[in-house]
């Protein structure tokens, strides 16, 4: 039997497979660190696992309704009042198996063969795949260190075309941690309004890692004109180090929400009723231990940037959020290793520093500018110096 066609337009997910990567060496006791994986090291907070386990005590451990139970669905409500200023219901509420199936549910219940949804590059890595197995066409746009690694209003309405479905948003950024201020949210905002056939796709997960006073603030929000056809999306993933959980939600039109409930009742059915319990009591309950974890996170990304910076051929931008660095690489690019060979992309930078200074980053390539790497700093001091100096020595050892 072969594969299906869908199935053949995707490739496994590259920062999973780093992942894997360095889970086998290290289980083959080689020292490697690995600042592959998009995922806090922090624990899920003690409240959110009591939560779940009265859950379980109290017997909530059947289906529920297919897109989240009332409470949890109340809850999210609440968050996008509290957090967002925006109004919805609770019929207008998904709750799914982690934002990347919120996506995945959004983008196969809409796109169809011919459609175009606009990737700003470098982009999370799933975005272009599930556009694809989903039948449409990313048109992936360039948004490089010169623009901050944002969007403009001139790109973007460049890029649009009678066939695009929707626009893919992502503040803070993953793979960059740029995040959009309000008043560039607004620009593209005014391009939006004069193409009413574009829908939105606002991906917030990294909302609640900003640094510096960064003010976060999501589109439906800043434009209430574009709330009709925005589908704010966000986790618990991230914020809550909840990564394992597996619940991601969105707000939108109840149309769009009904629609991804009917794949979603024929593909994972409810999520994890558990995991529902538990991030309904993440999202009501005390938010301070956001601000302490913000905090550790803004020392770590000081210290990366800085200690990146120190090395020739290497520039790192200091990110507004999220917790991953994008130095971009390309005075490193034409260098030859101490083993001879030349490092021609920046996967072949990715590959040596893996096998020299046993540090496991993801080549630009995958996330679709190149050429840089992202590092994610989700780790401690401790570790990100030793991984910051071996990199830094790597470099030098290049000629
Ligand atoms: N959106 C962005 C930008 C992400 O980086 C991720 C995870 O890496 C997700 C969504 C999905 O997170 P999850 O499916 O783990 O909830």
């Amino acid at each position: 039997m072969k594969t299906s066609a869908a199935l053949d337009r995707i490739s496994p997910s590259p920062t999973l497979a780093i992942t894997t990567k360095v889970q086998e060496l290290k289980r083959a006791g080689i020292d490697v660190i690995g600042l592959g994986a998009g995922e806090p090291d922090f624990d899920t907070p003690d409240f959110v696992k009591e939560a779940a386990i009265e859950a379980i005590r109290r017997g909530e451990t059947k289906y529920t309704n297919v897109d989240g139970t009332p409470e949890l669905k109340d809850a999210v409500v609440a968050k996008f009042k509290r957090d967002n200023g925006l109004d919805y219901t609770p019929a207008q509420i998904s709750v799914n198996v982690g934002g990347k199936h919120t996506l995945f549910n959004a983008l196969v219940a809409t796109v169809e063969a011919g459609d175009e949804v606009i990737v700003p590059a470098p982009y999370w890595v799933s975005y272009p795949d599930v556009v694809q197995f989903a039948g449409g066409t990313p048109v992936v746009i360039a948004a490089g260190p010169e623009h901050g690694y944002k969007l403009t209003p001139a790109m973007l309405e460049a890029a649009i075309t009678p066939r695009t479905k929707w626009l893919i948003l992502n503040s803070p950024s993953n793979p960059t941690g740029a995040a959009y201020t309000v008043a560039e949210l607004k620009a593209l905002g005014e391009v939006l309004e004069r193409h009413p056939h574009v829908w939105i796709f606002a991906d917030d997960m990294y909302e609640h890692i900003v640094y510096d006073d960064f003010q976060f603030a999501t589109i439906a929000e800043v434009c209430p004109s574009l709330y009709e056809r925005t589908l704010t999306v966000n986790g618990c993933s991230k914020a809550y180090a909840m990564t394992g959980w597996r619940i991601g939600f969105a707000g939108g039109a109840t149309w769009l929400i009904k629609a991804m409930a009917k794949l979603q009742s024929q593909s994972t059915s409810n999520p994890c009723s558990i995991a529902q319990a538990a991030a309904a009591a993440a999202l009501n309950g005390d938010q301070s231990f956001l601000a302490e974890r913000n905090a550790a996170f803004k020392t770590r990304r000081d210290l990366v940037v800085r200690m990146l910076n120190h090395v020739e051929g290497i520039t790192c931008p200091t990110p507004e959020g999220a917790f991953y660095v994008y130095p971009e690489v390309s005075g490193l690019i034409g260098k030859t290793t101490p083993k001879g060979q030349t490092i021609a992309t920046d996967s072949d930078f990715v590959g040596y520093l893996l096998e020299e200074a046993r540090v496991a980053a993801v080549q630009g390539v995958a996330f679709g500018l190149s050429p840089a790497m992202r590092i994610s700093y989700a780790t401690s001091e401790d570790i990100l110096r030793e991984a910051c100096t071996r990199i830094q020595q790597a470099c030098l050892a290049l000629k």
